[in-house]
């Protein structure tokens, strides 16, 4: 049995070796201490990015025979090119599939997914579930929409737009009114003034009027973005992962939800919280990159 080696890159990078639906042996990440490594690749060059993972995917697969290279990847991912990543922009451009294949001496082809995908494809993978459809925020720095079975199309759903107030202006991407700029951790930080989410949500829950409220309008936005899925697709079961995921009040999602998708063959969608998102991805981008390449 050969294996596969999954990457997620997204605050900072994990690499494990994956054989079938798990991981085998222990995920590498870098930084090393990837706790502290908090959007420590926001800083980083191009080609350090790209040299970091491809270290990565030789510790981890050691001298096993190696398929085929999955790589879960923020932004607009296209055969293998990085057509835009608002986070990472100094990766737009990026034949990222071929460098990488390149620093890799040509070891394995490599696949390159957008990171959100990753993740939905190892929720489905790891349940039993391949070819159902799986839909996933990934809530970080970024946003994130990943959608499994992977489609045409683009599906920057961090990117909806959930407000008409012209002073939403805090997306990564510059784009007024995106649901990145009111549930993404950097526009958090930026909108107060650098005090961690954590502490606001904290501050909220103890009858602060001014977190509150921003409470509340993040979870309305995390909605409405729902909604419109929802009203494009259909109900389902939506979940939610990424470092964020834990400030996620299910109840008061589910509630803002029910006012906003009122008819009634599109009601009966349901939030579920998934943890282990790093392991989750490294499997979901496995898994594709053997369904891509192997078949
Ligand atoms: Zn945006």
């Amino acid at each position: 049995m050969a294996y596969t080696v999954g990457v997620l890159a997204m605050e900072h990078v994990a690499a494990g070796l994956v054989e079938h639906d798990r991981v085998v042996g222990a995920i590498q990440t870098f930084p090393a201490d990837a706790r502290d490594g908090a959007s420590v690749l926001t800083a980083l060059p191009e080609a350090d990015i790209t040299e970091a993972i491809a270290r990565l995917v030789e510790q981890v697969a050691g001298s096993h025979p190696i398929e085929a290279v999955g790589v879960g990847f923020p932004g607009v991912i296209r055969e293998g090119m990085v057509d835009e990543s608002p986070n990472l922009q100094q990766v737009k451009g990026s034949p990222l599939a071929r460098r990488l294949s390149d620093v890799l001496g040509g070891r394995s082809p490599v696949f390159v997914l957008n990171d959100a995908d990753a993740v939905a494809a190892g929720i489905a993978a790891t349940r039993g579930e391949i070819g159902t459809l799986t839909r996933v925020w990934t809530l970080g720095s970024g946003i994130g929409f990943g959608r499994h079975p992977h489609g045409p199309g683009v599906w920057e759903g961090g990117h909806i737009v959930v407000s008409l107030d012209p002073k939403e202006s805090l997306c990564g991407c510059g784009g007024v009114g995106h649901l990145e700029g009111i549930i993404g951790h950097r526009a958090m930080r930026l909108r107060f003034l650098d005090r961690e989410p954590e502490e606001v949500f904290e501050q909220a829950a103890q009858g602060d009027a001014v977190c509150a409220a921003f409470v509340r309008l993040w979870h309305r936005a995390l909605a409405a973005a729902t909604a419109t899925s929802v009203h494009f697709e259909g109900p389902g079961r939506f979940f939610l992962a990424g470092p964020n995921a834990g400030l996620v009040d299910r109840a008061q999602l589910a509630s803002a939800l029910h006012d906003m998708v009122t008819m009634s063959p599109l009601q009966g969608s349901a939030f579920e919280v998934v943890t282990k998102s790093d392991e989750l991805a490294i499997i979901g981008a496995a898994v594709e990159a053997h369904r891509t390449i192997v078949g």
